[in-house]
Parts: structure tokens; C-alpha cells; sequence
């Protein structure tokens, strides 16, 4: 039994001609999360500690879609959602509807330690965040202009992304058309890990859908279905919210190898392959036993993940690059 870490970057419809200037960085980005993850474990942190320490890295990184990268709601406003969840204890901390704090994966775990609560959500979150001192911005630093294009080309196309399956209104100047950038989506974080003694956590973060109604709520930060952490694995889930909702999906994984005795591996597959529409869910997990799955059943999913056997691989497609 060893280490394990796994980081995402969101599943989606990822093109596989996504140009390399908005492959690379990405790339880069999960190689560098992922190292300080891996430094993280190698030093005996927490498993908790080391996925907020790499969510909130996620979250400062504009290329994914959580904290600074945060996509827009219909309103051209920001609202971000997060969760945290510690598998021994299985005490978990939630937030949504963020407008100004930098790292909600943080105020997140603040909720799970200093209140009686799990899930805080809007004004409510945004006032225990000021009480806590947690790093607070005005709102406009979260507008990035890539997100404020996203929304325009969204709104054109009459589309709440991700919306995999929803067809191009067939109008040529309301087509739907990539980003200026080269790509119209960009993916939610997460981060699970397990140290060399079976401890597990969980994390995931997100701005959510773009062109989202403004108060819609995905899957992030709803325990069991974006994220799940008990005794047995962790788990951190990308994709159509309103999909992974319904199908429990985090928690399902963790109920498969509970109830049914199957492996993570097995459970994963179950769950993204059997039991969630196509197109929908990627999820990263490990298990106590040091185990690790990257499994989707979207196009591609940005993802990296690291053993202590010195396994390492950062992937978009089905193909795996081992590093
Ligand atoms: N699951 C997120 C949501 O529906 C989006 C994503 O994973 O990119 O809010």
C-alpha cells in the first residue's frame, strides 16, 4: 500500500484538435498540481490538506474553470461552488454562490471545521468568509475577458455549456462556433489522494455551466454526487451537473465496492460506462488501498495522476501519456 494522487481538470466534448497553445498550458498546469500534491503526500501531509493545497493551486490558474477561471452565468456574473471531504471522519464542508472569495475550496474546508453546518451558500457564505478573513477580491477580478467571450458565444447559440448533446441552431451566424481563444469550455478541478497509511479526501471546485441560470447549483459541492470520501475511496467528479446529480455518482462508486465487493476500478466503470448518460461524467478516484481510476465517458478529461510506485501520467484523451 502506497500514496496515490489523482487531479482534474474537467471532462467534456475536448476536441483533438484543441490547439496546442490551449492544450499545453493546461497540461503544464496539471503536471505542476500534481507535483505539488506529490511533494505534499511525500512529506507526510494530510490527505485533506494536500487536496485543498491543490484545488486552491487549480483555482489560481485562469485556464481551468474554478476561482480566477470561473465561467459566467447568464447575468455575466460569477458564482463559484466548492467541497472538501475527509474520508476517515467523513466530515465534509461545502460553499456556493461565491462572488468574491479567491479560493472557495478553503472557505469550503472553514465550514466543515468551524461551523455545525456542511454547506453554506450565498450571501450566507459570503458574510462567514469576511468573518473568517478568508482572501476576499472585488468580483470583477473573476471576469476574466475568455469568460466574458464564452458567454456571448453561449448566449448566441441559446446553449447552457456543458451541454454536450444540444444541437447547433442551424443558422449560420448563430451557429454554434469555438471560442476566439480555440475552445469554448474549460473544466472544472478536482483532487483526491490517499496517503501510505488508507487516509483519503476529496476535493472539487468549480464556476459551474457557462450561461448558467444565475442561483443554479451543480454537482460540485453536493456530497456524494461531485465529490465523496469514506474509508474506502475519494472520489471527485466533472461534467453535466444535473447528470451527475441524479445519478449520485461520487457516492455510487464508494456504495458499488461497499455493497457489491467490487474494485475501484470496477465500481468507476459501473458507474461512468452503465449507470450515467454518455457524454456526461468523468470522475478521478483512489482507494485506501493506494489504487488509482481516471475514468469519463465525455470526449476527453484533463487529468494527472501519481503513485508512489513513481507511476505518473498526464492525459486529455482515451490514449494515456505516461511520463
Ligand atoms: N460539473 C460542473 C457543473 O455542472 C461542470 C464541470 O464539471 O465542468 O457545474
Amino acid at each position: 500500500m502506497g500514496w496515490a494522487i489523482a487531479v482534474h481538470g474537467g471532462a467534456g466534448d475536448i476536441s483533438r484538435s484543441l490547439p496546442h497553445d490551449r492544450r499545453q498550458p493546461r497540461e503544464e498546469a496539471l503536471r505542476h498540481c500534481l507535483q505539488i500534491g506529490v511533494e505534499a503526500l511525500q512529506s507526510n501531509s494530510p490527505p485533506l490538506d494536500v487536496v485543498e493545497l491543490v484545488v486552491r493551486e487549480l483555482e489560481n490558474i485562469p485556464h481551468f474553470n474554478a476561482g480566477r477561471g470561473s465561467v459566467l452565468t447568464s447575468e455575466g456574473t460569477v458564482e463559484m461552488e466548492a467541497s472538501i471531504m475527509d474520508g476517515n471522519t467523513m466530515r465534509c464542508g461545502a460553499v456556493s454562490g461565491l462572488t468574491t472569495v479567491v479560493n472557495a475550496v478553503s472557505l469550503a474546508r472553514l465550514v466543515m471545521e468551524k461551523t455545525p453546518h456542511i454547506y453554506l451558500a450565498f450571501d450566507g457564505a459570503e458574510q462567514f468568509a469576511r468573518e473568517q478573513g478568508v482572501e476576499i477580491v472585488d468580483s470583477s477580478h473573476f471576469i476574466t475577458p475568455e469568460n466574458v467571450e464564452r458567454l456571448k458565444l453561449a448566449k448566441e447559440a441559446n446553449r447552457v455549456q456543458i451541454d454536450y448533446n444540444a444541437q447547433p441552431i442551424q443558422n449560420d451566424t448563430k451557429k454554434e462556433k469555438p471560442c476566439a481563444n480555440g475552445d469554448s469550455q474549460i473544466g472544472t478541478v478536482g483532487c483526491v489522494a490517499v496517503d501510505s497509511h488508507g487516509n483519503l479526501a476529496s476535493a472539487t471546485s468549480t464556476g459551474g455551466l457557462v450561461n448558467k441560470m444565475a442561483g443554479r447549483i451543480g454537482d460540485t459541492p453536493v456530497i456524494g454526487a461531485g465529490t465523496y470520501a469514506n474509508e474506502l475511496c475519494a472520489v471527485s467528479a466533472t461534467g453535466k451537473g444535473e447528470s451527475i446529480i441524479r445519478g449520485t455518482v461520487a457516492r455510487d462508486v464508494a456504495a458499488l465496492m461497499e455493497f457489491k465487493g467490487l474494485s475501484l476500478k470496477e465500481a468507476a466503470d459501473c458507474v461512468v460506462h452503465e449507470r450515467t448518460p454518455k457524454g456526461t461524467v468523468g470522475l478521478i478516484a483512489v482507494s485506501a488501498a493506494g489504487e488509482v481510476v481516471m475514468s469519463f465517458n465525455t470526449t476527453g478529461m484533463f487529468r494527472g495522476c501519481a503513485t508512489e510506485d513513481g507511476y505518473s501520467e498526464v492525459a486529455i484523451w482515451s490514449d494515456a501519456q505516461v511520463e
